[in-house]
């Protein structure tokens, strides 16, 4: 599996991972981090730093993603082959292509497509710079598109995403929309997240949150995180009001009732099926709370699926503005709304 080079320097052996990547065509070919070049930062999250890189045989250019890891071999192999699944389903239009993984020097390198930009990045330039709203076309089609991506990922590869966000779904100028970590990112932070309080993860459904509830995870709790998603991103802030502790979290989540999306916000209006949608995700109670082969039903879902929407024209405009104004390379690094 990971075959391990030794290198001669001095009298130290280095130990060089090498990895399985899968370029253009199908190909795969062994690589190790000699054989990318980095082209810096373009992001960084609470568990590591995602930079744009070049394979250089072939110019592809990549967003990898290092978490500190420390899984063992053992557990490296399970990852790898986690990957491969992932890997070997390119049919999804909605998700994040994965190129590869490598291990080195403690570190996990996940390569994956490079996309332009991040909601997260995205809903904040629009709202606190330009003072506009995203129009509720385009939140339509992140609903279609993440709701579909979520979907495909339960069903083709078994796997329950855990940590739907603003920043996991990505957006580039050619009108895409794809979620990523999910599978291998995901179970590595997912790993670390465990010795870590829920106040690192506001979108975090109520019964995840409550110490009471034990059960398995479900993936209508990815649905609620779908449904604070989908709400922020419409009226462009956290849902919330501020926490100023895990126990004020805690206490809102568990306890307070669920946010729900009213037709009209700040004079804006909402369709009814944009507010049902959102509502929808963001039933409190966990058994009553769709699962998706209900949400992908649902009158929203449906009208978008073949509405045309010029997306490609919108997110230019905004990301040509994100980046003439130094935005595109702006790294978000706070956990609390
Ligand atoms: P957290 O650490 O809480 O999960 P996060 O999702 O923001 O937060 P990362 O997943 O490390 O953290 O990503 C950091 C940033 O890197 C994201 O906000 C996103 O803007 C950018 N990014 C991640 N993956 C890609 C990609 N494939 N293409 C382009 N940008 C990406
Ligand atoms: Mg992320």
């Amino acid at each position: 599996m990971f075959c391990r080079n030794y290198r001669e320097k001095g009298s130290d052996q280095l130990v060089i991972s090498t990895g399985k990547l899968r370029i253009e065509n199908n190909e795969e070919v062994d690589f190790t981090s000699e054989d990318l070049l980095d082209e810096g930062e373009i992001g960084r999250g609470a568990y590591g730093t995602v930079n744009k890189m070049t394979y250089k045989k072939t110019g592809l250019a990549m967003a990898v993603k290092r978490i500190r890891s420390t899984v063992d071999e053992k557990q490296q192999k399970q990852l790898k082959m986690d990957l491969d699944v992932v890997m070997n389903s390119s049919n999804c239009p909605y998700i994040v292509q994965f190129y590869g993984v490598l291990f080195k020097e403690g570190d996990c390198w996940i390569c994956m497509e490079l996309m332009d930009s991040s909601f997260d990045k995205f809903y904040r330039f629009v709202y606190e710079r330009l003072k506009e709203r995203i129009p509720e076309v385009v939140l339509g089609k992140i609903a279609l598109a993440t709701v579909k991506a979520l979907h495909y990922l339960k069903e083709h590869l078994e796997i329950i995403h855990r940590d739907v966000k603003p920043s996991n779904i990505l957006l580039d100028r050619r009108g895409a929309i794809k979620l990523c970590d999910f599978g291998i990112s995901g179970q590595l932070v997912d790993s670390i997240a465990k010795t870590r309080d829920a106040g690192c993860r506001p979108y975090m459904a109520p019964e995840r949150i409550d110490p009471l509830t034990g059960s398995g995870y479900d993936v209508r709790s990815d649905v609620w995180s779908l449904g604070m998603t989908l709400y922020e991103l419409a009226i462009g802030r956290f849902p919330y009001p501020k926490w100023n502790s895990v126990f004020e979290q805690l206490t809102q989540v568990v306890n307070g009732p669920a946010p729900q999306l009213q037709n009209n916000y700040n004079g804006v209006e909402y369709t009814h099926e944009f507010v049902n949608f959102v509502n929808t995700c963001l039933i409190k109670e966990e058994q009553s709370r769709p699962k998706y082969s209900q949400l992908i039903e649902h009158p929203l879902i449906k009208s978008y699926e073949g509405k045309e929407v010029d997306i490609s024209r919108y997110f230019t405009n905004i990301l040509n503005q994100m980046e003439a104004q130094g935005y595109a390379t702006y790294t978000m690094n706070d956990q609390w709304p």
